[in-house]
Order: C-alpha cells, then structure tokens, then sequence
C-alpha cells in the first residue's frame, strides 16, 4: 500500500477512512529539523505534535489526507524549538507540494471554482494559492515598450483602471488599479524602453497628456478617435432628452427607449434602424437636425489628410446653431482644449479600438460570477496567455543545502486580446 504515497521522503504507515475521506498516517524516513539552527549542529528531540493532516491529490474522486507524528526538536545551544522538517509537503498552504503545484496549474488553466472541483478544495483556497503563485512569477514583471502604446481605463469593480497595451499587435501590457497621476509617475519612472515609444494613443485626460510629455520623449500624442466621436453621443441624447420633456404622453412614449436608434451611425446602420430612425424624424423634425449634427461631427474622421480635418472642425463649430453649443459642449469643449493633439491623428492613424471590447466581457465575466479582482484578472491574463519571449538569467539560488540551481525566467511580453476576449466570452478564463 505503501505507493499510495508517491512522495520521496515519506513513507506509509497504515491507512484508513473516515467517513468519506481516506487518511494515510505516514512518517518522515529519515527525520531532521527543518532548519539549520547555531553553528554547531546540536539538536535534541523534544515531542511530537500528533495528527498534523495535509492535503493531497484525491484519489479516484476520494479526499485525501496525508497525517503525520511531527517530531519536534530543540537546539541545545540556544535553545530555539523548531519543527521536523518536510520537504514533501508545503506547510504555509498545508497539503503535498505535489498538490500545490496542481493546483497552481489549474489555477492559471481554468477558471477557480473549476480548479477547486477537481482537486477537492474549495475555491477560496485555490484564489489564495493562485495569489501567492502569481505573486512569485510576476515579481519584476516590466512590460515592454512598443512603438505605439495605449494607454486607456477600464471600469472593473466600480473603479477606473489604468490599461496599457500594444496597440500595433493588439496585446494588451498591463493593468493598473489606478490613474491617478502621483501613481502613473511611479509606474512609468521606472520603465526602461520608454524613448522606443513613438506614440501615445489616450483619451483626453490631461494626467496622461502630461506623463507623455513628461516622460516619454519621442512619443506624439493621439487623441483616439472613439473618445473624440463619442461626445457628440451626448450631445444628441441631451437634445433627445429635452425633447421629450415637451412633447404629449402619447409622444413620449414613442421616444422612450430609443436611445439607441439615436446613437446609430447613418452610414453602418441597418435598414431596420433606419426605418425607425426615418419614422421618428418625421414625427419629430427636431431630432432629425441634433441626429444630423452628431454625425457630421463623426464625419469630421473621414477627412484625408490632417489640414481638411482641421478645416471641418471650424467648419462645425461655426455652423453649430447656438441652441446646440450648450447640449454639444463635450464635442465643442474636445475641439477647443485638444485639437493638435487629435489632429496628431491623422499623422499615425493610430486607436484605441484594441481594447474596446474588454469593457463588455469584463461586465459579462462578473456576471457569470468569477468576479476576479483586478490583480487577478491581471495575473491571469499574464500567466495563462502572455507571448513568452527569452528566457532571462535571475541568478543561482542557495535553497536548501545542495548546490546552487540557476533561476532563469521567461519573459513574459504582451496578452493577445483577441485570446483573452475569446477566453472571456467563453466562460473558461
Ligand atoms: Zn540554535
């Protein structure tokens, strides 16, 4: 029965159920204390502490506990008490070290209460062994530079996270809990690579604006596109609302939710929308100009080359009747304090549009239940669909008393959205 164990420096003494779980009492085969203590290696014996259980694999679907006799012992220098020690087992998580690793792997394959099923514990443990695993192999983790770098936010758990990606390959880099610009500074202080950054796509936060003129030194700033656009989105809703407000019941209750219709581009609509949109112009003419306005903002995007965007941009803000200036002022307000910076647009096209559609599967992730918290969700997406670049030196380590190992590290470099979003939609991250 012995081979139940399967560890090195274990062996099997007897072994017995208790109600539905199998315990498999075992003892070290040659047992020493876990540490070196003074000088002069002097150790005595000094009782056990009985039943210690630690988890192990299941076997065929049955719990398994592993129970030990620990010795303890005392240093006869100083006196200092210290446990047998057990290389097989890893007692801060309690279980095999066979285990741990298992789950470690499941942990970053599969999503927790998925990883907790199969190795028999329950899902709490498996996010505290992830954590501290995760925390091991990403110690040091530096993104690098890329030519074209995103720098975008993304409401996860109610708060607005920092999102940094490459754009250029769609990957995303790195999360951040925060955007605030005291944080931004120390993030970016201190990585290398930032002068091979030749472009900075954000949206119109000065913070950012700031950072890049700051510190990176070669990078032109864009202003993406979606971001600019989107302002007049709310223009037109604002103009919808008002509307509505003074119209009949009867009317009002046509209006109500179509917000959406509203938001449509003429151009990719579908003929049922535009149908809808059509009927509601002709009841309501009103809508019809503030939807027209909204879209010959959007159109300001299909100029050619850098000096026509900037003529249609005066060109709209002189014609904007003045009962619009006020439910425009976001699309006024983006022109006014950011033109150069959106006009840089037309030098890279470069967007954000990498990352537009984490926003919904992270919403839908939640939904589902997984509910990561942003360091896991990070840690996730880097461990389980990082690009692996070279393998890095770290150095040689001095565990234990053989001779030193050399620790080497993969690079980790960006997350393939497209995987990440696929993994995401799938339920299966
Ligand atoms: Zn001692």
């Amino acid at each position: 029965m012995s081979d139940l164990l399967r560890l090195r420096h274990l062996e099997h003494v007897t072994d017995y159920e208790e109600g539905d779980d199998l315990i498999i009492k075992a003892r070290s085969k040659r047992s020493s204390p876990e540490r070196q203590c003074c000088l002069l290696v002097n150790f005595v014996k000094n009782g056990t502490k009985k039943g210690q259980r630690y988890r192990d694999e299941p076997i065929r679907r049955q719990t398994v506990y592993i129970e030990i006799d620990r010795q303890r012992y005392k240093c006869n220098e100083c006196g200092k008490p210290m446990y047998e020690g057990l290389p097989d087992i890893d007692t801060r998580h309690d279980m095999t070290k066979k285990l741990l690793r298992r789950i470690q792997k499941d942990a970053v394959e599969w999503p927790f209460n998925q990883a907790a099923q199969v190795n028999g514990v329950d899902a709490k443990q498996v996010e505290r062994i992830f954590k501290d695993y995760a925390a091991k192999k990403l110690n040091g983790y530096v993104p690098t530079m890329p030519r074209v770098l995103g720098m975008d936010e993304k409401y996860i758990q109610k708060k607005a996270r920092f999102i940094i990606g490459d754009i250029e390959r769609g990957d995303m880099l790195d999360m951040q809990p925060s955007r605030r610009v005291l944080d931004l500074n120390r993030y970016f202080g201190s990585l290398p690579g930032r002068d091979n950054v030749e472009v900075v796509c954000q949206d119109m936060w000065r913070d950012y604006r700031e950072i890049t003129k700051r510190l990176f030194k070669n990078a032109d700033v864009v202003i993406d596109k979606y971001h600019v656009q989107r302002t007049s989105n709310r223009g037109v809703e604002a103009i919808r609302r008002l509307f509505q407000q003074d119209v009949s019941k009867a009317e009002r209750i046509h209006l109500k939710n179509k917000q959406k219709v509203f938001l449509a581009r003429w151009e990719t609509a579908k003929p049922f929308t535009r149908n809808q949109l059509t009927a509601l112009f002709t009841f309501f003419p009103e809508l019809k100009h503030a939807y027209e306005w909204k879209e010959a903002y959007y159109e300001i995007y299909d100029a050619t080359s850098k000096a026509e965007a900037n003529e249609r941009m005066d060109q709209w803000l002189r014609d904007l009747p003045p009962a619009y200036r006020r439910p425009f002022k976001p699309s006024i307000d983006a022109i006014n304090n950011w033109r150069p910076w959106i006009l840089n647009y037309w030098d890279h096209l470069q967007t954000n549009a990498y990352v537009e559609s984490l926003n919904n599967l992270i919403g839908r992730m939640n939904m589902q239940g997984v509910g990561y918290d942003l360091e896991t969700l990070r840690a996730k997406a880097l461990l389980k669909h990082g690009r692996i670049g070279e393998e890095i030196r770290l150095g040689i380590t001095r565990e234990g008393h053989g001779h030193g190992a050399l620790r080497t590290r993969k690079l980790i470099l960006g997350v393939p959205l497209s995987t990440l979003e696929a993994d995401l939609a799938a339920g299966t991250f």
